[in-house]
């Protein structure tokens, strides 16, 4: 029975508070005990002076669906050798093909996982990374090939949400339509709906008039006019009303959903991301995204704080997406579910993918994670 001590590092609890010091003493994978010199009783004993740690990050938004004609990367080297122990798939399959997405990908991954349905029937196809997406042929639309897809899983309680793109290439005709019928199907499975709303020709106020409390904007600080900002550069009203009633706003970093002007003027206005996320696959993970750290640090470089971002990734996703089986403040007895990390103070010059360049004095860069009885080291 080996016992690992994680000695003199600085824990975040998910809350928006400063870290405080403590130690962890790990018993074959499980919290034995929480507290100042603890991890001086352990065999393995880690020093993490100088480093913090958290809950392990949950990504809200990446796309797992790794199968040729599908966009998803593998969740192991991107996300939990990156920090990451929870991730939700956003809406890579739909009814056709989840049930083997479920079985091929997700069931055998050795992290927590969901995923939201896309609501068309083929999920994203590969190929509207530069051609027509699933929306394309309307009838991609069917309700019974939904309710027959989330009735098959419902006892295991895999698909926590919808998932619908309106971007004119995914979506050429008839957008509000096609988004008005994601989220009456929505409502009536009780389940949140994730819009990503892209260069979609209507209007915010439109758009955000079909979600309900729950219900996920994401790619919020992409610039185009169902954006979040008016011509001004003002958070528009109805994006603060949306606010107000429960509507959750994601950051999605993706291959050009990301404006640092637009990120800019917000956080200025005080409107953060509710989450923040990367939007990880195939045609964003040699950059602009990376990993959830790298975008993490994109905010800090933008004006959030260290205890803010960390909220981001661990009780504000928690408690968002209802995800009962993921731990925010371990304690004692739980399976060990950590993320070590530490700021470097080297600029790095990052790119949002638009052109837009910003240069970071500091970087959070992930050490290594602790998951149940394994310690993953940095995928480099
Ligand atoms: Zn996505």
């Amino acid at each position: 029975m080996q016992t690992i001590g994680l000695c003199g590092g600085q824990f975040f609890d998910g809350t928006e508070n400063a870290p405080i010091a403590t130690d962890v003493l790990l018993e074959d994978g499980r919290i034995a005990a929480m507290g100042n010199g603890v991890g001086k009783e352990a065999e393995v004993q880690l020093d993490l002076r100088g480093r913090f740690f958290s809950a392990g990050w949950v990504d809200v938004h990446t796309h797992l669906f790794h199968r040729p004609g599908y966009l998803g990367l593998s969740a192991v080297p991107f996300s939990l050798q990156q920090g990451v122990t929870y991730v939700i798939d956003q809406g890579s399959a739909g009814a056709d093909c989840f049930a083997s997405f479920s079985q091929q990908i997700l069931k055998p991954l050795p992290m927590g996982h969901k995923a939201f349905l896309n609501c068309s029937k083929i999920g994203i196809p590969l190929s509207s990374l530069d051609g027509p997406g699933e929306l394309a042929d309307r009838a991609n639309l069917d309700e019974g090939a939904l309710l027959s897809a989330y009735e098959a899983q419902k006892e295991e309680g895999e698909v926590i949400g919808l998932k619908i793109r309106l971007t004119p290439s995914v979506c050429p005709d008839n957008p509000l339509g096609a988004l008005q019928t994601a989220s009456r199907w929505a409502k009536d499975l009780h389940l949140p709906l994730e819009v990503h709303p892209n260069f979609a020709p209507i209007s915010t106020e439109a758009l955000l008039s079909c979600l309900k409390p729950g219900d996920i904007y994401t790619h919020t600080y992409h610039p185009s006019p169902v954006g979040i900002l008016d011509e001004k550069g003002a958070v528009k009203d109805c994006v603060w009303r949306a606010r107000e009633q429960g509507i959750f706003f994601d950051l999605a970093h993706g291959v050009s959903s990301l404006s640092f002007p637009v990120m800019e003027q917000a956080f200025a206005q005080g409107f953060y991301p509710d989450f923040i996320s990367t939007d990880l696959h195939n045609g964003n993970f040699c950059g602009p995204v990376y990993s959830l750290a790298h975008t993490m640090t994109k905010c800090l470089a933008f004006g959030l704080s260290l205890p803010q971002i960390i909220h981001r990734v661990t009780a504000a996703p928690v408690h968002g997406f209802g995800l009962k089986d993921k731990v925010v403040a371990p304690s004692v007895g739980d399976w060990a579910d950590f993320t070590v990390f530490h700021l470097e103070n080297t600029p790095q010059t990052l790119s949002d993918g638009r052109g837009h360049t910003h240069t970071a004095q500091q970087q959070i860069v992930v050490d290594a994670t602790f998951y149940h009885q394994q310690w993953y080291p940095t995928h480099p």
